[in-house]
């Protein structure tokens, strides 16, 4: 008796259970059974291009190849891997391509003279033919032949990979010496700076460094680091000057090797700034 007892009371219980959940709205439900950002996750997909450098493959290793929302992402120097990180753990809640030059794990990328030869070359500085120029110069390795070379390839860069870029997102890392501060006054790069915001409380090492005074100004209110570049910058080739001569939006997120927390937190702070510049369907 007391069992039936028991087996009723807990049916009654049961159907009053199931009453409630039906009375809450579906939505609610949803938000309460669904893990975070269980539907907001992208898939990124993969693909690579082998650029033949004088017999020397450079391979553009690129994440959502087929993306079209107009933001790119460009890892040019190979040794500098928190920030490949940094823009992968991006990818897979905001839309855009992401394109990484893989050589040999090295700062200088370059192909072959002859059979024994090599030239090399920073692929930062290899957006004018001055910059070509000192660069290949400073590897010891100028020839008109490498010259030519060089700007083909800067060429396939520019015309190829970046070409439907609305904004080019450069990401960087540096170790010991490059900083903020070789930018201020007396240092070795303060004609590239137009302005610049140095907050102590940061690393000098984690900075942006942006060609369009708006965007100066949306770092600097977040307290981070930022480098606005002077309207006539001297011609080092790379990639910053070259945004800057031809009008196409440039930000560099440039941060310590091994500071991956805050280059991520840079790279969502950015992304207020990149809904503006992404492409609408
Ligand atoms: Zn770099």
């Amino acid at each position: 008796m007391m069992l039936h007892k028991l087996i009723f009371l807990l049916s009654i219980l049961l159907c009053s259970c199931s009453l409630i959940t039906a009375c809450v709205p579906a939505n609610r439900l949803a938000g309460m059974t669904a893990p975070p950002d269980s539907f907001s996750r992208l898939k990124v997909t993969y693909d690579e291009k082998i650029y033949d450098l004088s017999g020397e493959p450079i391979k553009f290793l690129i994440r959502n190849p087929d993306d079209n929302s107009g933001i790119v992402y460009f890892n040019m120097h190979d040794n500098e891997n928190t920030s490949v990180s940094a823009v992968d753990s991006m990818l897979t809640r905001y839309t855009g391509k992401f394109i990484e030059l893989q050589f040999k794990g090295n700062r200088w990328i370059g192909g072959w003279m002859n059979d024994k030869k090599h030239f090399w070359f920073d692929p930062n500085r290899i957006y004018s033919d001055f910059g070509i120029f000192k660069t290949l110069q400073s590897y010891n390795s100028f020839t008109p032949e490498n010259k030519k070379q060089v700007r083909i390839f800067s060429e396939y860069i520019l015309d190829s990979l970046l070409s439907d870029a609305n904004m080019i997102v450069a990401v960087h890392n540096n170790m010991k010496g490059y900083s903020i501060e070789k930018y201020m006054p007396d240092s070795i790069f303060e004609e590239s700076a137009a302005k610049i915001h140095y907050d102590r409380k940061n690393s000098p090492h984690d900075f942006f460094f942006v060609n369009d005074p708006t965007h100066f100004e949306y770092f600097k209110n977040l307290g981070y680091n930022a480098i606005l570049q002077s309207q006539k910058p001297e011609d080092d080739g790379s990639l910053s000057v070259y945004c800057a001569l031809k009008g196409i939006p440039y930000i560099n997120v440039e941060a310590k090797e091994g500071h991956l927390e805050i280059q991520q937190k840079m790279l969502e702070d950015l992304q207020e700034i990149l809904k503006n510049y992404r492409k609408r369907d």
